[in-house]
C-alpha cells in the first residue's frame, strides 16, 4: 500500500496548490551541502540569492513596491513547500527573520522614501535585514530595554547593546529599537533604519550555537550612533506597535516552515520504518514505531490549520494576535517532538550525525525560544482568555 503522506491542501485554490508545488520543485533543486556548512556555521549567500530569484524574499510585499504581492495565505504556504524542499534550516530561518522583521515594518510603517530605498533591494536579494530588540537584560521582557534615543540638532543618537541578533553579521539594515520617550513598557519606544556601517553602529563576532547555525546572529552595539531624524520607522513611540506587528507575521509565518520541516521529517521515517526490519519484520509494523509516525501526521495537519488560520485572519484585516501565539506555542513544540521521534524510530543510526536526524532537534529546539517563547505564547492566550 501507498503511504499516505500527501501534502496536498485541498483547501486552498488551485493556484495556491500549484503555487505549494512549485516552491517545492524549487527548494529541492537548491544546493544540499547543509551538513557542512552546519558544521562550519557558514551562510549561504548563494541560496539567497537563488531564493530572492525565484521570489522568496518578495513575497508578501505589494509589487509596485518591489514585492510579488501574495496574500498572506499565500505566503505561509510558499513557506511550508520552502522549509519542507531545504533542508537547511538556519537559511530558512534567516529568511523569515528577514522577511519579518525587516521588510514587514518598512513595508507596513515606512514613508515612501524609506519603502523606495529599502524594499526593493530587500526583496531582490541584494540586501538583508536583522531586527534589534533582546539586549542582554531584556528578553521576554524586551520593553524593559534600556537602549536610548537622544533627540539632538537634526536626528538622534543611540546607545545600547542588542543581542542573539538574527543575520546581523550579513545585515545591511539594521532596525535598532530604543527609548526616545520617557514612557513605561512599549510606551517611548521608536524604531529606526540604520543601515550597517553607520559610524558607532558595529556587529561582534559571530554567535556559536546550539542548532540554525547557517543562520549567522551575533551582538550589535550602539556607541554614540547618529542617525538622521529621517531614519525613524513610524512615529516617535510607535516601536512597541511595529514590534508586535512583526511579531505576529513572524509567529505564522516561521512556524510554516516549521511545519514542511515536519512533514518532510514524517516522510523520512514512514520510509524508514517500511525498510527496516527486525523481528522479521518492517518495524512499522510494531504499533509503538507506527504511533509514533501517526502521531507526527496528527501535528502536520493540526500545525498547518493553525498557522492557515493565522493566515486567513490576517487576510481578512485581523488582529490574529492570540491565533498566532496558539500556533506559535503549539508547531513549535510539536516540531521538537517529532524530531525527536525521528531519532528513536531511526536507533542508533538517527544518533549519528550523519543521519542529519539530530540536527532537526537542534533546529527545532530554537523555535521555542525566538519570537516569544512557549511561556510567553502561553501568557498571550491566557490575556486573551481574559485571565
Ligand atoms: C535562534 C534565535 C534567534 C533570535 N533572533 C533574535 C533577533 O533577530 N532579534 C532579537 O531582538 N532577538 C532575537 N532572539 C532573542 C529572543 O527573542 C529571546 O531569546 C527570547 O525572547 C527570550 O529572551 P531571553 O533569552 O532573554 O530569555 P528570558 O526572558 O531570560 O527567559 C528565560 C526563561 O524564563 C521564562 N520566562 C521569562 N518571563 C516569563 C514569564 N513572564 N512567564 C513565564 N516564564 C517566563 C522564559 O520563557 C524562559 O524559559 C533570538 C533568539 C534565538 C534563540
Amino acid at each position: 500500500m501507498k503511504a499516505a503522506v500527501s501534502p496536498v491542501i485541498e483547501w486552498v485554490t488551485p493556484e495556491q496548490a500549484e503555487f505549494y508545488e512549485q516552491v517545492c520543485r524549487f527548494a529541492g533543486s537548491l544546493p544540499d551541502d547543509v551538513s557542512a556548512r552546519d558544521r562550519a556555521e557558514t551562510f549561504s549567500r548563494e541560496i539567497w540569492e537563488r531564493c530572492a530569484t525565484f521570489g522568496i524574499q518578495g513575497m508578501p510585499v505589494p509589487q509596485e513596491l518591489g514585492g510579488g504581492g501574495s496574500d498572506v495565505v499565500t505566503t505561509i504556504l510558499g513557506l511550508e513547500a520552502l522549509g519542507y524542499g531545504c533542508r537547511d534550516a538556519g537559511l530558512v530561518f534567516s529568511l523569515n527573520a528577514h522577511m519579518w522583521t525587516s521588510e514587514i515594518p518598512v513595508w507596513m510603517f515606512g514613508r515612501p522614501e524609506q519603502q523606495e530605498r529599502w524594499l526593493p533591494s530587500l526583496c531582490d536579494g541584494r540586501a538583508i535585514g536583522c531586527h534589534t530588540i533582546t539586549e542582554p537584560e531584556a528578553g521576554s521582557d524586551a520593553f524593559a530595554m534600556r537602549s536610548t534615543a537622544r533627540p539632538v540638532d537634526g536626528g538622534f543618537v543611540l546607545n545600547g547593546r542588542k543581542t542573539f541578533i538574527t543575520n546581523a553579521p550579513v545585515a545591511d539594515l539594521i532596525i535598532a529599537f530604543a527609548r526616545t520617550g520617557s514612557g513605561v513598557g512599549p510606551y517611548g519606544i521608536s524604531a529606526f533604519l540604520v543601515e550597517a556601517g553607520t559610524p558607532g553602529c558595529s556587529v561582534g563576532p559571530n554567535m556559536d550555537k546550539m542548532g540554525l547555525r547557517t543562520s549567522p546572529m551575533a551582538d550589535v552595539f550602539f556607541d554614540d550612533c547618529f542617525v538622521p531624524a529621517e531614519a525613524m520607522l513610524g512615529k516617535p513611540g510607535q516601536g512597541g506597535e511595529i514590534f508586535q506587528a512583526s511579531m505576529r507575521w513572524e509567529r505564522a509565518c516561521i512556524m510554516a516552515s516549521q511545519v514542511g520541516a515536519m512533514r518532510r521529517t514524517m516522510e523520512q521515517c514512514v520510509r524508514y520504518a517500511r525498510r527496516r526490519r527486525q523481528f522479521g519484520k518492517p518495524i512499522g509494523k510494531f504499533e509503538s514505531v507506527a504511533d509514533k509516525v501517526a502521531n507526527m501526521k496528527i501535528a502536520v495537519d493540526a500545525s498547518r490549520a493553525l498557522v492557515l488560520r493565522v493566515g486567513w485572519l490576517m487576510d481578512r484585516g485581523r488582529d490574529a494576535m492570540v491565533e498566532a501565539a496558539v500556533a506559535k506555542a503549539f508547531v513549535s513544540e510539536a516540531s521538537v517532538r517529532t524530531h525527536l521521534d525521528a531519532v528513536q524510530i531511526h536507533g542508533g543510526y538517527g544518533y549519528m550525525t550523519d543521519s542529519e536526524l539530530e540536527r532537526g532537534i537542534r533546529d527545532a529546539v530554537g523555535g521555542t525560544i525566538y519570537s516569544g517563547t512557549s511561556e510567553i505564547q502561553r501568557r498571550i492566550i491566557a490575556r486573551g482568555l481574559g485571565l
